[in-house]
């Protein structure tokens, strides 16, 4: 006896719709794509009780007519491709035909219709996958789609629809992606009879940004852009002090849609790696265009992930056009430096001796007044250093393993002995200069100790030979609940840092052993927000990128700070460790750590101030 039957197409669009609709967001986002698809210049969304009653978009697009609304709830009808050919070049929000299918299966839903050379309208409905004769009415030209009762013969979907409130937050997030990626579109949510949002045709996205998130949010956002090897990349983004605890403002627009890649959120991070608490999300919104046949949107029902032909190509834009930014912006703020590893008071004010905007300026200001003082107003802090190391020479490139952005003429520089050099200065207590052959070096201290950290753990992780050091005294601390349960299911993780932490009493651990590597870092700190960060994460994060993030933490809590007096012996170790490290680097990383001058590039900038 067969045991196979073939599904009738009602339940093929139930189960499509499991996957496309999941609750009256994904309704209000495939109506809003379709009336986008259909060339609408003004398009209004109407919730009642949070979508849960009521759902209904209407637009002035193309429109149907009696013939394409007969066809519209049929599973896989589409207007909008033909062949397998055109799947290798969506141009359209929509191509699956799933969408009108899937919500008709569901709910009870009433579609108006008129093109505009068509006299009047016609009307279709479907309850639950039982559709009506087509009919003509009057409508105005453009369509008109009202769903009712979502779910309502799938008790068990719809007892999982949450309270109007929390609907309505996950409608307006859709309908504020379509925003921002459309802003020639006049847009309008009402819920209850009454307006949530107007989105006024021919608005800047930066305005867009304050309508939706907030004068506050929008006005602390830099603007910047990038158009190279075929990729456009418009970027808004945050100062590092203004990220946030969540990824719920990292938005990225690919071609218009709504995208989430875990490549490009990767390099948004890198882009702020140094500048901010490596446990923070920073504030992003990135449009980005491309040639559709460079991608598949084919990937996922709901279109929200896309497959890359050269992910590393899309990595290293992102990141480059972030990082140009950053770098080249004074991220000060009221006259203090932002930096997410030190608090306040240790911070160093630079705004008084850096006065120019952007950094390079600001280094060049530095060192030209550095030349300029007479000896004895110097900074007393030059030392001499010979290099112990005589190893082989190290290869020549760039220290980071991404393309760099443009900065003709200061590159960060790759180690060479051409500066394993005589003399180095620290000045304003966070920069080391050294003489090059090619000019000189000016190395970020902290960003350079960081780096040497996380690649030192790296290795040491790799081969196993991360040592940990006994504490003189176990360090306990209280834990909450929480906290306790984390590090039950992650002991492995500890073991593996090299962290020895123990249960010392009810709700209190301790600290027994802790990597020598970050003698720097305050063990119970570091561990206590290492715990906040594994319960924030509810055992969700794959390991590896948790690993990562954790060094990443390490480094920065455990690297020289800005603003600290270095001795001799303490910048010479770093030096050397900085050759050791970038010959040996299996995992490069991040932001430069050094900077080049040329004698070339001096010579211009004395010429042209006429020294
Ligand atoms: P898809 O968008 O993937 O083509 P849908 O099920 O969302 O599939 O829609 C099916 C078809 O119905 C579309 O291809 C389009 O031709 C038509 N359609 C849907 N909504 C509208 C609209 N608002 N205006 C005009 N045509 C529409
Ligand atoms: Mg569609």
């Amino acid at each position: 006896m067969g045991k196979i039957a073939v599904l009738d197409d009602n339940m093929i669009n139930m189960i499509a719709a499991g996957e496309v609709i999941e609750r009256p967001a994904s309704v209000v986002k495939e109506l809003l794509e379709n009336s986008i698809d259909a060339g609408a210049g003004k398009i209004t969304v109407e919730i009642e009780d949070g979508g849960r009653a009521m759902i209904r978009v209407i637009d002035d697009g193309g429109g149907m007519d009696a013939g394409d609304l007969a066809l519209a709830f049929e599973p896989h009808a589409t207007s909008k491709i033909r062949t397998s050919e055109d799947l290798g070049g969506i141009r359209t929000m929509g191509f699956r035909g799933e969408a009108l299918a899937s919500v008709g299966s569901v709910a009870k839903v009433t579609i108006i219709s008129r093109m505009a050379d068509s006299i009047g309208a016609h009307r279709i409905e479907i309850d639950c996958g039982q559709k009506s004769e087509v009919r003509p009415c009057s409508g105005d030209v453009g369509t008109t789609i009202e769903v009712r009762n979502l779910f309502y013969k799938l008790p068990a979907r719809r007892k999982f629809l949450r309270t109007p409130a929390t609907e309505m937050s996950h409608i307006t997030e859709h309908f504020s992606r379509i925003g921002l990626a459309h802003n020639s579109l006049d847009l309008t949510l009402r819920h209850n009879g009454k307006e949530v949002h107007r989105l006024l045709s021919g608005q800047g996205v930066a305005e867009r940004i304050a309508v939706l998130f907030g004068e506050a949010l929008a006005s602390d956002l830099l603007e910047t852009s990038r158009a190279e090897r075929g990729m456009q990349i418009q970027a808004f983004l945050a100062k590092p002090f203004a990220a946030r605890a969540s990824s719920k403002y990292q938005y990225l627009f690919l071609n218009r849609r709504f995208i989430r890649d875990k490549f490009i959120l990767h390099a948004v991070r890198e882009a702020y790696r140094g500048l901010m608490e490596p446990s923070k999300y920073p504030v992003v919104f990135l449009f980005m265009q491309m040639p559709p046949e460079n991608y598949d949107v084919n990937v996922h029902p709901t279109k929200v992930e896309v497959r890359f032909d050269n992910s590393n190509l899309v990595h290293s834009e992102v990141l480059a056009v972030l990082r140009d930014k950053l770098l080249s912006t004074n991220l000060d703020v009221g006259g203090m430096v932002p930096r997410g590893d030190f608090s306040a008071d240790e911070s160093l004010d630079l705004s008084t001796v850096f006065e120019s905007d952007s950094r390079k300026e600001r280094i060049q200001q530095a060192m030209k007044d550095f030349f300029d003082k007479p000896a004895s107003a110097q900074p007393q802090r030059t030392f001499s250093f010979k290099p112990t190391h005589s190893g082989p020479k190290p290869s020549a490139g760039s220290p980071v393993g991404v393309p760099l952005p443009d900065m003709p003429d200061f590159q960060p520089e790759s180690v060479s002995e051409n500066w394993l050099v005589k003399e180095f200065l620290q000045v304003h207590n966070s920069y080391i200069l050294l003489q090059s052959e090619e000019g000189f070096v000016v190395i970020d201290q902290h960003a350079l100790h960081e780096r040497i950290l996380y690649e030192q753990m790296c290795r040491r992780l790799r081969e196993g030979t991360l040592v940990s050091q006994r504490l003189l005294m176990p360090h306990s601390f209280e834990v909450t609940n929480a906290q306790l349960e984390v590090y039950e299911g992650q002991k492995d993780l500890f073991e593996k840092l090299g962290i020895e932490l123990e249960p010392f009493g009810p709700n209190t651990l301790a600290v027994q052993a802790f990597p020598a590597l970050l003698e720097k870092a305050e063990p119970v700190e570091f561990v206590k927000e290492m715990l906040d960060k594994l319960v924030e994460e509810g055992g969700q994060a794959d390991e590896e990128r948790l690993l990562h993030e954790i060094l990443d933490m390490a480094a920065c809590k455990a690297a020289i700070k800005a603003g600290q007096a270095l001795s001799a012996e303490e910048i010479a170790k770093l030096l050397k460790d900085k050759d050791i490290v970038q010959r040996t680097s299996r995992c490069p990383h991040g932001r430069p750590t050094t900077i080049t001058f040329s004698l070339k590039e001096l010579e211009k900038q004395f010429k042209r101030t006429g020294f």
